[in-house]
């Protein structure tokens, strides 16, 4: 059978799965394509979700990843508000919550992510949120008023982001870290460093190296948290931003491998042939750096769509691309790219103290691993090519702000 009559069925209709069935469709796929989300909104971006959005800045048409005439219009049956309960893998048909059962002659599976959740008993309190979708976002947004007192915990890319956000809104905010630092996973610690002070100038409390312990409420309603130092904080509300983990049950149930993540291969294949997984929910191999990992970025899920949809309509694979994440908070666009595997050497490149700089971190032979930049587009950009490149640098050239990145990077 030609790919003409082929149904491809996507679970999950987020970036990774929107992306995907909207890329069949550009490579020239003929089958029937269905889009299944467990969300009741036609594929949206999240990023906003924590910052324009959030500030009201957007409009609902701003985020979604196409206009809803999109899916009809590309022969995409598009069905929100639609929860996938199991995969039979014997028969290849998906079971819907609904009892119906929807036949496949390939799955790609774009089930992303969910919030982590505190283990503790009151964290159904009102006023206790997290922020993963839309919906989220629409009960958070509510809570950050001009001198509401707003909890964050977690003081990764989320909670800071919301953070920021809230801050401009004229909310109060306390940060509470159970690390030593802010962005303990996932930056480095001059990076941790800037940004700390950053949200100090702009008047967020953040409280590093204590646990929540206990919510007190009033009336059902969330009204203080416990700290493991002894101290108890009112607040208005709480945001949990503790990580995220990877939906992976249902790969799991039917038996595919999961380790963090649904284990894929460098085309987004699991170990079943007629199965495909992209996104958030994946443990996917990264060449450049010769390991696995499990990236939460959109670059990422763009990537793994493009090698999903090549490898079904028997294009080339697109070629690998160097991990990257971006963070906007208050004035500071962060890009960061890279993965700091192997890391000897730390190099700053420019002045902190004016906002706008970058730090590049080399392996022991010179290459260039990672790099963040804040408010520095070049330096972004020519880290990304030394990266891809596995350029080797003299650290003190880096540093050396004479010396052009571009021709660094050449
Ligand atoms: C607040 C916020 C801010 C972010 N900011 C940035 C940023 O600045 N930069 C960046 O690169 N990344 C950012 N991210 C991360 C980025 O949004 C994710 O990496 C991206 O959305 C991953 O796409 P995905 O399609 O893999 O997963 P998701 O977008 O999570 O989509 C998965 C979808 O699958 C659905 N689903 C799951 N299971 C089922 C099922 N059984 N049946 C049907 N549907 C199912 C879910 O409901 C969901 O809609 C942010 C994320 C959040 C939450």
């Amino acid at each position: 059978m030609s790919n003409t009559a082929k149904h491809v069925v996507i679970v999950g209709a987020g970036h990774a799965g929107g992306s995907a069935a909207a890329l069949l469709r550009q490579y020239g796929w003929q089958g029937p394509v269905t889009l299944i989300g467990g969300e009741p909104t036609v594929p949206y971006q999240r990023p906003p979700l924590s910052k324009a959005w959030l500030k009201g800045e957007h409009e609902l048409a701003d985020l979604l990843l196409r206009p809803a005439t999109f899916y009809p219009d590309n022969r995409i049956e598009l069905r929100v508000g639609c929860e996938v309960a199991a995969i039979d893998r014997a028969t290849g048909c998906v079971a819907l919550s609904s009892g119906e059962r929807v036949a496949y002659d390939h799955l790609i599976l774009a089930t992303g992510c969910h919030a982590r959740a505190l283990p503790l008993p009151s964290s159904q309190l009102e006023g206790v949120v997290a922020l993963r979708t839309l919906a989220d976002a629409d009960r958070l947004r509510p809570l950050l008023r001009a001198n509401s007192r707003i909890i964050i915990i977690g003081a990764g890319y989320i909670g800071l982001e919301v953070a920021a956000s809230a801050r401009s809104l004229g909310a109060e905010v306390v940060v509470i870290e159970r690390e030593a630092r802010v962005l303990p996973r996932v930056a480095s610690g001059p990076l941790s460093n800037f940004f700390q002070q950053r949200h100090l100038a702009g008047g967020v409390r953040i409280i590093t190296g204590a646990a929540v312990e206990a919510f007190d409420d009033e009336r059902q309603r969330v009204a203080a948290v416990h700290l493991s130092n002894g101290e108890a904080i009112p607040c208005d509300a709480v945001l949990v931003a503790v990580g995220a983990a990877p939906n992976e049950l249902l790969a799991s149930a039917a038996g595919l491998a999961c380790d963090n993540g649904i284990r894929v291969d460098a085309a987004a294949r699991t170990a079943d042939p007629a199965i495909y997984a992209i996104g958030d929910c994946t443990h996917r191999p990264v060449s450049l750096y010769e390991r696995t990992y499990r990236l939460e970025s959109v670059p990422n899920a763009l990537e793994q769509a493009k090698q999903a949809a090549a490898d079904l309509c028997g294009r080339a694979p697109p070629a690998p691309e160097v991990p990257w994440f971006w963070s906007d908070q208050y004035d500071l666009r962060l890009q960061i790219a890279g993965l700091p595997f192997d890391v000897a050497e730390t190099v700053v490149r420019g002045d902190p103290g004016s906002a706008c700089f970058a730090i590049f971190h080399l392996a022991a032979d010179g290459t260039v691993q990672s790099v963040e930049a804040v408010n520095a587009p070049a330096e972004f950009m020519a880290g990304r090519m030394m990266i891809a490149r596995r350029k080797r640098v003299v650290a003190s050239r880096v540093a050396d702000m004479s010396c052009s990145i571009r021709e660094l990077a050449g």
